[in-house]
């Protein structure tokens, strides 16, 4: 603990002057603006020129967590193998509508055996389908009024019996689960921006208790918890990331940096640099930290979520880190948590 402190400072002391020369990127939370179960055409190669501009070399691309199969936008890992078979190397695949779904479908007392048994299924499909993981699948998923009046109010307890399923399923077969969650670490009432989307509810319940059971349920699970740095409750401050990351070793996370603000839970400030106590954190923990853009990608680029800017903070983040650990978060913890082939 002194010890990763003190390297904390050594780090922080030494980026300054040790600007990273920074590798070409991994994302590994990126969607695709769908309609009706299909790709836009053009979206693929849109994506792409995006990422080659950005020094992007790959994403990994899966659906938001959705739960209304009706609706025009529904989509599964199947629906975007396409991109994946017209730019070899470039994407790989995560699956997860179908199990969000019925996570968010059935109450947790409804759980028996033969739900359980279709849920592996499923599970085990997306595997053979070539899934490097699991996602996106929501616990605590606000509606966010910048993401359109549709953009889905989700909860469920993060203890869940399927997703403390999921967990065990992810840690047999090795594949990391992407996690949103919104930490509502105290019973808060709504924060008055996100009123405007009528689906969220007027108080927040308390979440967090239950996240720690089920991080704690499967420790060989790597979760991802993704969006760090820029969030809409902005709950995860710096002090309670290194205290959940020091408690739960498989615990992860991935950067969204769409803006800066003041509050200690945005990692950058407003001149774009990234705050001490963030790169303290990082440098303590620089195999626990990747980058996630949250982009959605249609035919003429990015159409919704984190935006052109926010790519650039990524790039920027890891540009302020020592170089060593520049590589880690930009590419290398990918690579190994997802076993991603080279
Ligand atoms: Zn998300």
């Amino acid at each position: 603990m002194v010890f990763r402190r003190c390297l904390g400072a050594l780090l922080l002391a030494s980026s300054a002057v040790a600007m990273a020369q920074v590798p070409a990127l991994i994302d590994v939370h990126m969607h695709f603006q769908v309609s009706k179960g299909a790709l836009p055409p053009g979206a693929a190669g849109a994506a792409v020129a995006s990422m080659d501009r950005l020094g992007i070399a790959r994403s990994l691309l899966m659906p938001p967590p959705q739960v209304d199969t009706s609706l025009r936008g529904f989509h599964d890992l199947s629906d975007l193998q396409v991109a994946v078979r017209s730019h070899p190397g470039r994407f790989a695949l995560l699956g997860g509508s179908a199990l969000n779904a019925m996570i968010h479908h059935t109450p947790a007392g409804a759980v028996d055996d033969a739900i359980k048994t279709r849920f592996r299924q499923q599970a085990l499909d997306y595997v053979k389908q070539g899934a490097v993981g699991f996602g996106e699948i929501a616990i605590v998923h606000l509606s966010l009024p910048a993401m359109g009046e549709s953009h889905p109010y989700e909860a469920v307890p993060a203890d869940h019996p399927l997703l403390l399923l999921l967990a065990d399923v992810a840690a047999e077969q090795q594949r990391p689960i992407d996690l949103h969650f919104d930490l509502v670490p105290e019973a808060m009432p709504l924060p008055e921006a996100l009123r405007p989307n009528t689906a969220n509810p007027q108080q927040l319940e308390a979440n967090g208790e239950a996240f720690k059971r089920l991080l704690a349920h499967n420790p060989k699970a790597v979760i991802i918890w993704s969006h760090v740095g820029f969030e809409p409750l902005l709950t995860r401050h710096p002090a309670r990331v290194r205290q959940m990351l020091e408690t739960y070793p498989n615990l992860h996370m991935s950067f969204r940096l769409n803006r800066s603000a003041p509050r200690p839970a945005a990692a950058l400030d407003p001149s774009g640099r990234v705050k001490p106590q963030w790169l303290a954190l990082i440098g303590d923990f620089p195999d626990r930290f990747m980058l996630g853009s949250d982009s959605f990608y249609g035919p003429g680029g990015i159409e919704r979520g984190g935006t052109e800017e926010g790519l650039q903070n990524l790039r920027s983040l890891v540009e302020q880190l020592p170089p060593e650990v520049a590589r880690q978060v930009a590419r290398d913890n990918a690579v190994r948590l997802f076993r991603l082939q080279p």
